[in-house]
Protein backbone atom coordinates (compact mmCIF):
# COMPACT_ATOMS: atom_id res chain seq x y z
CA UNK A 1 0.00 0.00 0.00
CA UNK A 2 1.22 3.38 -1.32
CA UNK A 3 1.92 6.23 2.01
CA UNK A 4 3.26 9.59 1.42
CA UNK A 5 7.31 10.46 0.72
CA UNK A 6 8.32 13.70 -0.19
CA UNK A 7 9.11 14.69 -3.62
CA UNK A 8 12.72 15.26 -3.09
CA UNK A 9 14.93 12.55 -3.54
CA UNK A 10 15.35 11.63 -0.05
CA UNK A 11 17.12 8.27 0.51
CA UNK A 12 14.30 6.34 1.07
CA UNK A 13 15.11 2.61 2.28
CA UNK A 14 12.23 -0.25 3.52
CA UNK A 15 12.69 -2.88 5.81
CA UNK A 16 10.45 -5.92 6.71
CA UNK A 17 9.98 -5.94 10.31
CA UNK A 18 9.03 -8.96 12.39
CA UNK A 19 9.56 -7.51 15.79
CA UNK A 20 9.88 -3.92 16.99
CA UNK A 21 11.55 -0.37 15.50
CA UNK A 22 12.71 2.89 16.99
CA UNK A 23 11.44 5.81 16.16
CA UNK A 24 9.37 8.83 18.03
CA UNK A 25 7.25 12.12 16.27
CA UNK A 26 6.99 14.84 18.44
CA UNK A 27 7.37 18.77 18.25
CA UNK A 28 11.03 18.44 19.87
CA UNK A 29 12.45 16.67 16.76
CA UNK A 30 14.52 19.25 14.35
CA UNK A 31 12.88 18.23 11.30
CA UNK A 32 9.38 18.86 12.91
CA UNK A 33 6.66 19.01 10.22
CA UNK A 34 8.91 18.61 7.10
CA UNK A 35 7.15 15.91 6.27
CA UNK A 36 4.22 17.63 5.96
CA UNK A 37 5.81 19.80 2.61
CA UNK A 38 6.19 19.13 -0.75
CA UNK A 39 4.82 15.80 -0.43
CA UNK A 40 3.44 13.25 -2.33
CA UNK A 41 0.44 11.98 -0.20
CA UNK A 42 -1.85 9.48 -1.34
CA UNK A 43 -5.43 9.23 -0.13
CA UNK A 44 -7.53 6.28 0.56
CA UNK A 45 -11.62 6.71 0.24
CA UNK A 46 -11.98 5.97 4.16
CA UNK A 47 -9.66 9.11 4.08
CA UNK A 48 -11.71 11.59 2.60
CA UNK A 49 -14.31 10.34 4.93
CA UNK A 50 -12.81 11.46 8.21
CA UNK A 51 -11.19 14.75 6.37
CA UNK A 52 -14.20 16.10 4.60
CA UNK A 53 -16.41 15.29 8.23
CA UNK A 54 -13.60 16.89 9.60
CA UNK A 55 -13.66 19.56 7.61
CA UNK A 56 -17.31 20.06 7.55
CA UNK A 57 -17.77 19.64 3.55
CA UNK A 58 -19.27 17.45 1.07
CA UNK A 59 -17.02 15.20 -0.91
CA UNK A 60 -17.53 16.84 -3.51
CA UNK A 61 -16.06 20.07 -2.23
CA UNK A 62 -13.08 18.19 -0.53
CA UNK A 63 -12.28 16.41 -3.74
CA UNK A 64 -12.20 19.65 -5.89
CA UNK A 65 -10.20 21.60 -2.80
CA UNK A 66 -8.12 19.80 -1.74
CA UNK A 67 -7.12 16.89 -4.41
CA UNK A 68 -6.20 15.95 -7.65
CA UNK A 69 -5.60 12.39 -9.38
CA UNK A 70 -2.60 11.52 -10.99
CA UNK A 71 -1.67 8.07 -12.75
CA UNK A 72 0.77 6.59 -10.95
CA UNK A 73 1.01 2.83 -9.94
CA UNK A 74 -2.13 1.80 -11.86
CA UNK A 75 -1.98 2.27 -15.16
CA UNK A 76 -5.70 1.50 -15.33
CA UNK A 77 -7.13 3.94 -12.70
CA UNK A 78 -5.98 7.36 -11.00
CA UNK A 79 -4.72 7.47 -7.80
CA UNK A 80 -5.87 10.39 -5.21
CA UNK A 81 -3.38 12.48 -4.52
CA UNK A 82 -3.65 15.69 -1.65
CA UNK A 83 -2.88 18.72 -2.91
CA UNK A 84 -0.24 20.77 -1.60
CA UNK A 85 -0.34 24.46 -1.24
CA UNK A 86 1.16 26.53 -3.53
CA UNK A 87 3.44 28.61 -1.09
CA UNK A 88 7.17 28.44 -1.66
CA UNK A 89 7.44 24.98 0.39
CA UNK A 90 4.64 23.28 -1.19
CA UNK A 91 2.64 22.56 2.52
CA UNK A 92 -0.29 20.53 3.23
CA UNK A 93 -3.24 22.69 3.60
CA UNK A 94 -3.87 21.38 6.83
CA UNK A 95 -0.28 22.63 8.47
CA UNK A 96 -0.15 25.28 11.21
CA UNK A 97 2.22 26.28 13.34
CA UNK A 98 1.44 23.95 15.86
CA UNK A 99 1.36 21.32 13.72
CA UNK A 100 -0.96 19.12 12.06
CA UNK A 101 -4.57 20.97 12.22
CA UNK A 102 -6.72 17.89 11.77
CA UNK A 103 -4.77 15.33 13.87
CA UNK A 104 -7.06 12.92 14.55
CA UNK A 105 -8.45 13.03 11.50
CA UNK A 106 -5.07 12.79 9.61
CA UNK A 107 -4.87 10.58 6.45
CA UNK A 108 -3.79 6.95 6.53
CA UNK A 109 -0.55 7.96 5.11
CA UNK A 110 0.17 10.36 7.69
CA UNK A 111 -0.78 8.27 10.40
CA UNK A 112 1.16 5.03 10.03
CA UNK A 113 4.20 6.71 9.03
CA UNK A 114 6.85 4.90 9.14
CA UNK A 115 4.87 1.77 8.94
CA UNK A 116 4.11 0.48 5.74
CA UNK A 117 1.37 -2.83 5.33
CA UNK A 118 1.67 -5.11 2.94
CA UNK A 119 -1.42 -7.94 2.30
CA UNK A 120 0.03 -10.73 0.77
CA UNK A 121 -2.61 -13.53 -1.11
CA UNK A 122 -2.44 -16.64 0.06
CA UNK A 123 -4.05 -20.51 -0.88
CA UNK A 124 -4.34 -20.97 3.48
CA UNK A 125 -7.28 -20.89 5.81
CA UNK A 126 -6.46 -17.34 6.28
CA UNK A 127 -6.49 -16.37 2.46
CA UNK A 128 -3.96 -13.78 3.67
CA UNK A 129 -0.70 -12.99 4.84
CA UNK A 130 0.02 -9.38 6.21
CA UNK A 131 3.75 -7.82 5.82
CA UNK A 132 5.05 -4.48 7.88
CA UNK A 133 7.73 -2.63 6.56
CA UNK A 134 9.54 0.30 8.17
CA UNK A 135 10.26 2.80 5.62
CA UNK A 136 13.17 5.30 6.29
CA UNK A 137 13.88 8.61 4.49
CA UNK A 138 16.94 10.09 5.63
CA UNK A 139 15.35 13.91 6.63
CA UNK A 140 13.13 11.96 9.33
CA UNK A 141 14.72 12.14 12.35
CA UNK A 142 12.62 10.45 14.30
CA UNK A 143 14.13 7.59 13.52
CA UNK A 144 17.17 8.30 15.48
CA UNK A 145 15.06 9.08 18.87
CA UNK A 146 15.08 5.79 21.25
CA UNK A 147 11.20 4.70 21.94
CA UNK A 148 10.68 1.52 20.63
CA UNK A 149 7.73 0.07 19.32
CA UNK A 150 6.09 -3.45 18.37
CA UNK A 151 3.92 -3.22 15.38
CA UNK A 152 0.99 -3.61 17.40
CA UNK A 153 1.83 -1.27 19.69
CA UNK A 154 2.27 1.11 17.07
CA UNK A 155 -1.17 0.33 15.75
CA UNK A 156 -2.68 0.89 18.56
CA UNK A 157 -1.28 4.01 19.42
CA UNK A 158 -1.76 5.18 16.09
CA UNK A 159 -5.68 4.42 15.81
CA UNK A 160 -4.35 2.72 12.30
CA UNK A 161 -6.08 -0.30 12.78
CA UNK A 162 -9.77 1.05 11.55
CA UNK A 163 -7.90 2.54 8.74
CA UNK A 164 -6.58 -1.18 7.91
CA UNK A 165 -9.90 -2.59 8.28
CA UNK A 166 -11.64 0.17 5.38
CA UNK A 167 -8.07 -0.24 3.63
CA UNK A 168 -8.54 -3.99 2.70
CA UNK A 169 -11.65 -3.49 1.68
CA UNK A 170 -10.72 -1.04 -1.18
CA UNK A 171 -7.09 -3.43 -1.92
CA UNK A 172 -10.17 -5.73 -3.41
CA UNK A 173 -11.57 -3.33 -5.53
CA UNK A 174 -8.46 -1.57 -6.65
CA UNK A 175 -7.28 -5.14 -7.43
CA UNK A 176 -10.28 -5.16 -9.80
CA UNK A 177 -8.82 -1.79 -11.73
CA UNK A 178 -5.67 -3.14 -12.09
CA UNK A 179 -6.83 -5.40 -14.66
CA UNK A 180 -8.52 -3.27 -17.11
CA UNK A 181 -11.94 -3.80 -16.98
CA UNK A 182 -12.76 -0.57 -19.12
CA UNK A 183 -12.23 -2.13 -22.57
CA UNK A 184 -11.23 0.31 -25.48
CA UNK A 185 -12.17 3.59 -24.20
CA UNK A 186 -9.58 2.67 -21.32
CA UNK A 187 -9.32 5.75 -19.01
CA UNK A 188 -11.80 8.28 -20.82
CA UNK A 189 -14.85 4.80 -20.15
CA UNK A 190 -17.91 6.45 -18.64
CA UNK A 191 -17.69 3.17 -16.22
CA UNK A 192 -14.51 4.60 -14.86
CA UNK A 193 -15.87 8.08 -13.55
CA UNK A 194 -19.44 6.47 -12.03
CA UNK A 195 -16.16 3.84 -10.38
CA UNK A 196 -14.42 6.81 -8.98
CA UNK A 197 -17.35 8.70 -7.86
CA UNK A 198 -18.67 5.24 -5.69
CA UNK A 199 -15.22 4.95 -4.15
CA UNK A 200 -14.61 8.58 -3.42
CA UNK A 201 -17.48 10.80 -3.97
CA UNK A 202 -19.97 9.31 -1.45
CA UNK A 203 -22.32 12.30 -1.16
CA UNK A 204 -22.31 12.19 -5.09
CA UNK A 205 -23.03 8.46 -4.81
CA UNK A 206 -25.36 9.17 -2.11
CA UNK A 207 -27.56 11.75 -4.77
CA UNK A 208 -26.93 8.52 -7.20
CA UNK A 209 -28.54 6.20 -5.16
CA UNK A 210 -31.40 8.65 -3.76
CA UNK A 211 -32.17 10.67 -6.80
CA UNK A 212 -32.71 8.50 -9.44
CA UNK A 213 -34.55 5.44 -10.73
CA UNK A 214 -31.47 3.36 -8.69
CA UNK A 215 -33.87 1.66 -5.96
CA UNK A 216 -36.70 0.67 -8.41
CA UNK A 217 -33.60 -1.48 -10.04
CA UNK A 218 -31.93 -2.93 -7.59
CA UNK A 219 -33.31 -5.31 -4.31
CA UNK A 220 -32.24 -2.70 -1.76
CA UNK A 221 -34.14 -3.49 2.10
CA UNK A 222 -35.54 -0.64 3.81
CA UNK A 223 -32.86 -1.09 6.56
CA UNK A 224 -29.79 -0.73 4.24
CA UNK A 225 -31.33 2.40 2.27
CA UNK A 226 -31.79 3.85 6.28
CA UNK A 227 -28.27 2.96 7.04
CA UNK A 228 -26.80 4.61 3.84
CA UNK A 229 -28.66 7.79 4.29
CA UNK A 230 -27.26 7.88 7.52
CA UNK A 231 -23.33 6.55 7.27
CA UNK A 232 -20.82 7.10 4.98
CA UNK A 233 -18.77 4.17 6.27
CA UNK A 234 -22.27 2.04 4.81
CA UNK A 235 -22.10 4.25 1.65
CA UNK A 236 -19.09 3.44 0.60
CA UNK A 237 -19.17 -0.12 1.64
CA UNK A 238 -21.52 -0.32 -0.89
CA UNK A 239 -19.90 1.92 -3.28
CA UNK A 240 -18.16 -1.04 -3.38
CA UNK A 241 -20.53 -3.70 -3.32
CA UNK A 242 -21.76 -1.97 -6.91
CA UNK A 243 -18.15 -1.59 -8.85
CA UNK A 244 -18.06 -5.66 -8.15
CA UNK A 245 -21.30 -6.10 -9.05
CA UNK A 246 -20.95 -4.11 -12.56
CA UNK A 247 -17.53 -5.28 -13.37
CA UNK A 248 -17.78 -8.38 -12.46
CA UNK A 249 -21.00 -9.50 -11.58
CA UNK A 250 -20.73 -10.93 -8.06
CA UNK A 251 -21.44 -9.85 -4.74
CA UNK A 252 -24.37 -9.03 -2.71
CA UNK A 253 -25.94 -7.10 -4.61
CA UNK A 254 -29.59 -7.99 -6.97
CA UNK A 255 -31.24 -6.29 -9.48
CA UNK A 256 -35.08 -6.54 -9.13
CA UNK A 257 -36.41 -8.65 -12.47
CA UNK A 258 -39.16 -6.78 -13.70
CA UNK A 259 -40.00 -6.25 -17.30
CA UNK A 260 -39.00 -2.66 -17.73
CA UNK A 261 -35.64 -3.04 -15.94
CA UNK A 262 -32.48 -2.78 -18.20
CA UNK A 263 -30.50 -4.62 -16.06
S1 LIG B 1 -2.54 15.97 7.01
FE1 LIG B 1 -1.49 16.68 8.84
S2 LIG B 1 0.10 15.16 9.24
FE2 LIG B 1 -0.60 14.88 7.12
S3 LIG B 1 0.79 16.07 5.86
FE3 LIG B 1 -0.96 17.38 6.35
S4 LIG B 1 -0.38 18.50 8.20
FE4 LIG B 1 1.03 16.79 7.98
S1 LIG C 1 10.24 12.82 12.77
FE1 LIG C 1 9.82 12.14 10.68
S2 LIG C 1 7.61 11.87 10.68
FE2 LIG C 1 8.12 13.20 12.43
S3 LIG C 1 8.02 15.29 11.67
FE3 LIG C 1 10.14 14.63 11.43
S4 LIG C 1 10.16 13.91 9.31
FE4 LIG C 1 8.04 13.94 9.89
Amino acid sequence: MKDRSVTEKSGRSRRLTADSFKFDCHSGVACFTRCCKDADMYLYPYDVIRMKHRLGMSSDKFLERHTFQAIRDNPYFPNLMLKMSDDDERSCPFLSTKGCAIYEDRPFSCRAYPMERAVARTDDENGRKILYFVAEDSYCLGHKESHEWTVEAWIEDQQIELFNDMNDLWVDIDSLFRRNPWGPQGLDSPALKMAFMACFNGDEFKKFIFETTFLSRFDIPRETADRLRESDVELMKFGFDWVKFFLTNTGPLRVIRAKNNPL
